[in-house]
């Protein structure tokens, strides 16, 4: 394990790590040497974000898991310059910390986006009703600009959608336009990590939604309506960016070792559509393996046969298809649990998943009315016992979570 000064003494930021520094040699024959040739070192590859016009390095960070500043600092020294956060993440202390970084640094070094979920959404169907309105959303952004202590995010994304109507929402939709105009968020998209082909159809039928985040893994049994809809969105001129490569990160919760995560994350780079993905690296460890995905996009044999060997067993990633849920006589929303499991056991990020869970309203013990559970999930995940094990953290305080 090293920290942020290990970090930079590893040698992973810059030449070092690429095996072209120039050898130390004694002081005479340093005098009398000629000038080392320059190192000839890769460049980070760098696309650009759509009609946005903005070019990025293909790594970013996925913010949500981190809680370190230093973390942050040797990402932005490792060449990271995009940040992606979220309102909720953290109860808001991720934007806090992300803000007292981006306060030591110049503005325009760094990029971020921060997605809102308009309050009065329900999660069961995606949909929004006459309940929610534009402005507790546009209080919260402002909420959001405050801890991240910035006037302007480069992306507002309109967090969590599923479906075409929630995408299109008008108000929500108008008041996204509105802080464009402000200039308070220099673009505005959409996040999905459910059925996300309808909703990236929806973000180029909007024709003002300039970005999508996505879900987009090797482990999607739908991927490639994920690709066609990317393609689709890409040829509009709307930028992709990736989320949850990793796949839920771990093969199990009591496997401790994790998806080979180099691989995955190079696996969805290879598709030209996705301008940057965000994988959510919570050490030091982890962000050196991703900036070498930065200098070198090859998935080698190895590398493939292990993505191979990930896919075979259940894994903790939900595929969001939602074909338990008419299979379960209590209507139990299934996939979101799912997806806290995932956060919780995969991610190891308890509060989080403990966030997810409130926000269901569940009743104490949904299961117990079952003498057996009727859902088979295509995935194979028994899911009785993971919604039990999750539902066990409303008995645990914030404070043993955090
Ligand atoms: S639990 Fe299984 S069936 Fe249900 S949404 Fe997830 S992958 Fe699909
Ligand atoms: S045991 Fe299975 S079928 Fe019964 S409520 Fe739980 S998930 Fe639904």
């Amino acid at each position: 394990m090293i920290d942020r000064r290990g970090f930079l003494r590893s040698g992973t930021v810059g030449l070092a790590a690429l095996g072209v520094a120039p050898q130390l040699l004694p002081a005479e024959e340093q005098k009398a040497a000629p000038p080392p040739e320059p190192p000839r070192a890769p460049a980070p590859a760098r696309r650009t974000l759509g009609r946005t016009g903005i070019t990025l390095p293909v790594v970013s960070m996925g913010v949500m898991n981190a809680d370190n500043p230093s973390l942050v600092r040797a990402a932005l020294d490792g060449g990271i310059v995009h940040f992606d956060t979220a309102h909720g993440y953290q109860r808001g202390r991720n934007e806090e910390m992300l803000g007292e970084v981006f306060k030591t640094v110049k503005r325009d070094s760094f990029t971020v986006a921060t997605k809102v979920v308009p309050p009065g959404a329900d999660r069961s169907t995606g949909l929004f009703g006459p309940e929610t309105k534009a402005e507790p959303f546009v209080e919260m952004f402002h909420l959001s600009l405050k801890r991240l202590q910035t006037d302007h995010v480069d992306i507002l994304l309109l967090h969590n959608a599923t479906r075409r109507e929630g995408v299109l929402f008008e108000p929500i939709l108008k008041a996204m336009q509105r802080l464009k105009k402000e200039g308070k968020a220099r673009f505005i998209g959409v996040s999905t990590h459910g059925n996300e082909p309808e909703v990236i159809r929806a973000a180029v039928e909007s024709k003002v939604l300039d970005v999508v985040l996505t879900a987009y893994n090797f482990r999607q049994a739908h991927h490639a309506e994920v690709l066609t809809a990317c393609r689709e969105a890409s040829r509009a001129g709307l930028g992709i960016v990736a989320m949850k490569t990793q796949a839920g990160g771990r093969f199990s919760k009591d496997n401790p070792k994790p998806v080979n995560m180099k691989a995955a994350l190079k696996w969805a780079l290879q598709d030209p559509c996705v301008t940057t993905a965000i994988p959510g690296f919570t050490t030091f460890d982890q962000l050196a393996e991703d900036l070498v995905v930065l200098k070198d996009l090859q998935l080698t044999d190895a590398e493939r046969l292990d993505l191979a060997g990930a896919t075979k067993s259940a894994g903790l990633y939900c595929q969001q298809c939602e074909t338990c849920v008419p299979q379960c006589p209590r209507g139990l929303p299934i996939p979101d649990l799912m997806r806290g499991y995932m956060y919780a056991a995969g991610y190891r990020n308890l509060l989080h998943a403990k966030d997810l869970v409130e926000s269901l309203s569940l009743a104490e013990a949904p299961c117990s009315s079952c003498t057996g559970c009727s859902v088979h999930c295509v995935q194979g995940f028994e899911v009785r016992p993971r919604i039990e094990e999750l539902l066990s953290l409303r008995r645990v305080q914030d404070a043993f979570l955090a």
